[in-house]
């Protein structure tokens, strides 16, 4: 039978070649699957920014919003939480552990998913760690779950705000829309290099060469890991500053390209990384690290 979505089409292929992925794959399928029902459901208005603040920012290369200022729409994230509470239970491991006491805890009224959310948001980690003590799980699945609530309201609202950006380079290695950090890049068609936010999901064009993250143009200092095997990716390192950064390359693709779902399926090329002595990017917000723990 033909798989229904592109995202399980994505999944499908992968396990052919790695079949390692199926637990994984198969539980991120159905978050965001969920995540985008979530989606529909949203009802917010966009965020609006004075023309000439816009402007002024443009200007500077400065992010449009800063974290914080991202909107949610509680009752949707709220309810996404609880459906991702119930596809976790499920789960046999510490997660699901994680996902009764939580949904617990919700329905219990002992938490406010509000305040973990502006705790989130706030990156206050204080407020975090109290709120996973009063339900008594990990922070950084409490971390994981709150951010997966989340997502869909946070790239609602990126995708609204980049309205202000269009016709306007970036090419800096910060989000233009929340200033945050890539946690992938993709190479398009034109075998241009766009970068995906690691918070709102924004992609941004950026230059080929040289390092992002400290300005090292040597290319001495950047070689790449690159298998035969996985032709579609790639991991960019700079031995300057020891940073890296996995990306597809789309030309290579042989299935839909979902880019959350590369980006779980390249686990292996984070502990590669990690292994050489390299630094990933956006290690702030461990979300698939606290799947495998
Ligand atoms: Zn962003
Ligand atoms: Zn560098």
């Amino acid at each position: 039978m033909a798989p229904d979505t592109p995202m399980e089409n994505s999944r499908d292929q992968i396990l052919k070649k790695r079949p390692a992925y199926t637990d994984i794959l198969n539980f991120y399928v159905q978050v965001f699957q969920a995540q985008e029902e979530n989606r529909q459901q949203i009802l917010m208005a966009p965020i609006s920014i004075d023309p000439s603040l816009v402007e002024k920012k443009l200007r500077h290369d400065m992010p449009l919003i800063d974290s914080k200022e991202f909107k949610m729409d509680q009752n949707a994230a709220v309810q996404l939480m609880t459906t991702l509470c119930d596809i976790t239970q499920d789960q046999h491991n510490a997660l699901s552990r994680a996902a009764v006491s939580l949904k617990t805890a919700i329905t219990d009224s002992r938490i406010d998913p509000g305040q973990i959310f502006d705790a989130l948001l706030n990156s206050d980690g204080e407020m975090l760690s109290s709120f996973s003590e009063t339900i008594g799980i990990r922070s950084e699945h409490l971390i994981m779950f709150t951010y997966l609530s989340m997502a869909p309201c946070v790239e609602t609202c990126a995708e609204q705000l980049s309205r202000y950006l269009e016709n306007r380079s970036h090419g800096k290695e910060y989000c233009p829309i929340c200033g945050n950090l890539p946690d992938l890049f993709f190479l398009d068609d034109n075998g241009k290099r766009h970068l995906k936010c690691s918070f709102c999901s924004h992609s941004w064009e950026v230059d080929r060469m040289g390092c992002l993250f400290c300005d090292s143009k040597d290319p001495e200092l950047h070689p790449y890991f690159f298998s035969p095997e996985e032709k579609e990716y790639r991991v960019d390192v700079c031995d300057a500053c020891r940073k890296y950064i996995k990306g597809v390359d789309t030309r290579h693709l042989d299935r839909p390209f979902v880019p959350k779902i590369e980006l779980v399926a390249t686990l292996h090329l984070d502990i590669k990384a990690k292994e050489a002595g390299y630094t990933g990017l956006s290690d702030g917000i461990p979300i698939k690290e606290a799947h495998v723990s």
